[in-house]
């Protein structure tokens, strides 16, 4: 293919920021018709991943929502929580959905190219030019948006997890309640638990997940979700249809720094909620914001995360990293205290502070009180 050795916009990576940065620049009608070009490695990514996320509305993707649920529960020891989520939904998405969707709608645009291939570097030119370089080519562009993770990511804590499709062949779920967190697993020295999310009567996504500072190796995850599979649906035969993995940073810390017309965006964007490792819809905020940016030639500041929150996820990190509280007990805490809608809105960044205030009610003074004062004095 022949590539121009000048654009607009180069997207470095076509994952979830990529693709959603793509879909919102080509949903305006001025910004759709500048000169873009799309980067990656790999095209074909299959279903490597499912997203699930919260929301008040119809939202940009409803239409490859492949499964919603009104209630979540909660489990840890004999408490069992069952909370309505309204107005809230909680969705899911599959990621090849989500690729071909949006690919196929770019497809439609003669402006957009594409390449398929490793990004070697991204070098900054000047304040308004930055330069790709890839096996076999190179291109500049007026602004490079990159979600390429060129360096080891550095995080103390992360989210890890392996997940298995399984199918029955009788119905077992009840397909109308996503199993947020059932943290009666092993806890490993962290905080872990399952996450059920039932995608018919028979079939579910089983994840066990952990925060703690080191990825375990795959039997360790494989043992525990044959325990919890054994202990719930003893003897009832299922097949595993589809299996992932993830790990996902869970840091305060800046993980790269935006240079003049290079812009970090997802993961590398710092779109990640630090305390809970969802993106998703951050990701959607902050894609959305920089096409605003750019619509009003505004400086770009891909930042989505305000400070009010960042501090209270820098706090329940530093209790999690230096085991001052268990994270199931917190989780448990919260969601025993409060209506599925707070919680839902304090993790998304958008509880007032009477709202916080609640939230922090269910958690003990005596532990979170000095963990505060320490990371405000770290900062
Ligand atoms: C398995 C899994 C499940 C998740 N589930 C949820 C969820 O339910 N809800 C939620 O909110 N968040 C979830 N997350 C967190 C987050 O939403 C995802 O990690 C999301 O994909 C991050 O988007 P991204 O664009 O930053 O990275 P990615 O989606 O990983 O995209 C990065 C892209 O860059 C490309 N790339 C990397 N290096 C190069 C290179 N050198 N050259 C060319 N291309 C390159 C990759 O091929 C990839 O396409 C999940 C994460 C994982 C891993």
């Amino acid at each position: 293919m022949q590539v121009q050795n000048k654009y607009d916009y180069i997207i470095a990576g076509a994952g979830c920021a990529g693709y959603s940065l793509l879909y919102h620049l080509l949903k305006d009608p001025v910004l759709s018709k500048k000169k873009i070009l799309v980067v990656d490695a790999n095209f074909n990514k299959g279903n490597d991943r499912t997203w699930c996320f919260w929301e008040d509305s119809v939202g940009p993707f409803e239409s490859i929502v492949c499964k919603k649920w009104s209630n979540i529960e909660v489990l840890k020891g004999a408490m069992h929580r069952s909370l309505p989520t309204t107005p809230f939904e909680y969705k899911m998405i599959q990621g090849i959905d989500f690729y071909q969707h949006i690919s196929a709608f770019a497809k439609g645009f003669e402006n957009v190219e594409w390449v398929a291939s490793k990004i070697l570097s991204i070098d900054s030119i000047n304040a308004n030019s930055a330069r790709v370089n890839w096996e076999g080519g190179a291109a500049n562009a007026d602004y490079v948006f990159s979600s390429i993770n060129g360096e080891r990511i550095q995080s103390t804590l992360w989210q890890h997890f392996k997940g298995i499709i399984v199918e029955f062949d009788k119905p077992v779920f009840d397909q109308h309640i996503a199993r947020l967190m059932d943290f009666n697993v092993p806890q490993m020295d962290a905080t872990a638990f399952m996450y059920l999310l039932p995608l018919t009567d028979k079939k579910a996504l089983v994840e066990y997940t952990l925060f703690s500072p080191s990825i375990l190796v795959e039997s360790k995850y494989d043992t525990v979700l044959n325990i919890y599979m054994e202990e719930h649906y003893k003897g009832q035969g299922y097949q595993i249809q589809h299996t992932e993995m993830g790990a996902i940073p869970m840091t305060s810390k800046k993980l790269t720094s935006n240079k003049a017309a290079i812009v970090s965006i997802g993961t590398m964007g710092d779109a990640v909620k630090a305390s809970t490792g969802y993106a998703f819809q951050f990701i959607q905020k902050q894609t959305q914001q920089i096409v605003s940016q750019l619509k009003f030639n505004q400086a770009l500041n891909p930042a989505v995360h305000h400070t009010r929150h960042q501090f209270y996820d820098a706090v329940l990190l530093y209790i999690l990293e230096h085991q001052k509280m268990a994270g199931d007990e917190i989780f448990a805490r919260i969601f025993k205290k409060n209506d599925a809608a707070t919680v839902f809105k304090f993790l998304s960044n958008t509880s007032n502070l009477m709202e916080d205030i609640r939230i922090m009610l269910s958690l003990p003074t005596s532990i979170f009180l000095p963990a505060a004062i320490k990371v405000v004095f770290r900062r």
